[in-house]
């Protein structure tokens, strides 16, 4: 039995994943439960390298500024309100 192994030249790159993550925060209430508000925070972060840091959700870019750069969202993560 002959196995053969394909080597390639092609270069490695860095596909997209991007993630949006909403801040949010707690404390616990007097009743016995946990209060959750949203900051409005959010943080974009991509496979591919780029991350916006904590920015208000109002200075996000745009849905198609994201799309052109990195593609449609390969997974969100969306945490709070
Ligand atoms: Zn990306």
């Amino acid at each position: 039995m002959t196995m053969t192994i394909s080597v390639t030249t092609e270069q490695w790159t860095k596909r997209h994943e991007l993630h949006l993550f909403r801040q949010a925060e707690q404390r616990p209430s007097s009743a016995g439960w946990t209060e959750c508000q949203g900051t409005g925070l959010v943080h974009l972060v991509c496979n591919c390298g780029y991350s916006s840091g904590w920015i208000a959700s109002d200075d996000m870019p745009s849905v198609e500024q994201l799309m052109a750069d990195h593609g449609k969202a390969f997974r969100s993560i969306v945490a709070g309100f």
